[in-house]
């Protein structure tokens, strides 16, 4: 029989996960935060809402556990999530395999999954930050800033990562996983920005767009290679390309290791055409700026003659051999040094999260202490820009909230001694420590 199910968290995996455990039966209460809920989903895809993908390989999805999000998105995947929003009235619209709401706009996906809560009569409290979670015999104890207290049999956490925190998610879900004994793998900020050393060449690139590749390595290793539209910025970097690798190069950094980002400008160039461009180059009568600029946005090819000391004047065939070569060497691949990633304000996702060796990836629920599922964000799960991080949103929100209200619990010893381990947090919410 279905009980009482809490959801803390009303963002994109707290709205599936409370509608999946209604559809099951279950009692539903979520509690949000904020005063809106699915803030966030208001932003995602400059207000369009990239949803889902049509290329679900497990590889554009970044788990601490290898192969760990599997299950969840086998069990509901892309046609599975448009069927979903199909049945609240949601048609889709196919762009080369990113899809997105037929009538583009994200407030239509925030509203179709409100209007289903409603119809399933979940009880959808705004203004409730929870700040404790304890488990007892008698179920879960949670408590809100404004004082109200709450007993569940099941509490679904889905209070997002860090990322964006002006739309709730402010790392709070991370302190309540860890005060019921819960590893958190650092989050870091991912999708997004990147500094770089060479404040030279961002003085003068700023505001570019290129076409252009780039690889990330950290300690000299190739972690991530990706081609689009590069912007250049006064601080460094952005762009698809750069958020996909992001991830990375937070984790880089964080470590200690050296992180660089080589840029190639020529991705499309063959061999061929690289070296009947060299030819090119050593015959022309032109002036090396307007040569550049049959190849470049203007001020990119500014930035880089001034890396060599050279003026746009001066004609292609009285640079220096070593300016010749160098100029080259950049076109493709320029190699800058990674200082830093914009932070978690400016990130769309937070890489890190609960710990996935403590979690179990059919029902997503806690190994630690039996009733206690995470759905979304808060979990060690981050995926590439295309419509991945929603889909996980909604993929770990329906496992959760079908076992959540099916109430699956894991094998009596595995939570016990578990349970023994954390303490479940219920003395820390006694004495109010948590
Ligand atoms: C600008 C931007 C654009 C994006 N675009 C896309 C896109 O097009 N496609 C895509 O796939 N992904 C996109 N993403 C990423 C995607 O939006 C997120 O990965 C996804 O929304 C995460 O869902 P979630 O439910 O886990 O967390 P969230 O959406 O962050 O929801 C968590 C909710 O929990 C609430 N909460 C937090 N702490 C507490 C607490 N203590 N008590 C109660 N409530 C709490 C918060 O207020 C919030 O409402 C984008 C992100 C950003 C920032």
């Amino acid at each position: 029989m279905a009980g009482k199910v809490l959801v803390i968290g009303c963002g994109a995996a707290g709205f599936v996960a409370a509608i999946t455990a209604a559809r099951c039966g279950a009692d539903v209460t979520v509690l949000e935060g904020g005063s809106t809920p699915g803030k966030k989903l208001l932003s995602t895809g400059n207000g369009r809402c990239n949803f889902t993908n049509r290329d679900m390989e497990l590889s554009h999805f970044h788990a601490g556990k290898k192969g760990f999000p599997a299950a969840a998105l086998t069990a509901f995947g892309t046609d599975e999530t448009l069927s979903f929003f199909r049945n609240l009235g949601l048609y889709s619209s196919d762009r080369g395999g990113y899809l997105y709401p037929r009538s583009e706009q994200a407030a239509a996906v925030r509203e179709a999954l409100e209007h289903e809560c409603a119809r399933l009569s979940v009880e959808l409290l705004t203004d409730q930050k929870v700040i404790r979670i304890a488990s007892s015999r008698e179920g879960f104890h949670v408590e809100t800033l404004s004082g109200k207290r709450f007993l569940s049999s099941a509490v679904i956490l889905a209070a997002g990562g860090q990322a964006a925190p002006k739309t709730g998610s402010d790392g709070s879900g991370f302190r309540l996983a860890s005060s019921l004994g819960h590893r958190i793998i650092p989050p870091v900020p991912a999708l997004t920005s990147l500094k770089v050393q060479e404040v030279s060449l961002c003085r003068i690139w700023k505001g570019t767009r290129t076409k252009g590749e780039i690889r990330l390595l950290v300690d000299g290793r190739e972690c991530g290679r990706d081609t689009g539209e590069l912007q250049l910025t006064e601080y460094g970097i952005s762009g698809i390309p750069v958020f996909q690798v992001s991830r990375h190069a937070s984790y880089g950094l964080l470590d200690g290791k050296p992180v660089h980002a080589v840029l190639q400008f020529l991705p499309e160039f063959s061999r061929e055409d690289l070296s009947g461009l060299k030819e090119d180059f050593s015959r022309s009568s032109m002036d090396i700026g307007s040569f550049l600029r049959g190849l470049l946005p203007a001020r990119l090819a500014q930035a880089l003659l001034g890396e060599i000391g050279c003026r746009e004047s001066t004609p292609c065939y009285a640079l220096k051999g070593n300016q010749k070569r160098r100029l080259l060497e950049m076109l493709t691949g320029l190699d800058l040094t990674i200082t830093g990633t914009l932070d978690f304000e400016s990130a769309q996702v937070t890489a890190g999260g609960v710990d996935l060796e403590e979690v179990e990836p059919v029902t997503l629920q806690s190994r630690l202490i039996p009733g206690l599922f995470f759905a979304g964000e808060i979990l060690d799960v981050d995926g590439s820009c295309g419509g991945y991080n929603l889909q996980w949103a909604w993929s770990s929100g329906y496992a959760a909230g079908k076992a959540a209200a099916e109430g699956k619990r894991l094998p009596e010893s595995a939570g016990s001694s578990a349970i023994r381990r954390t303490g479940s947090g219920e003395e820390a919410f006694r004495k109010g420590e948590v």
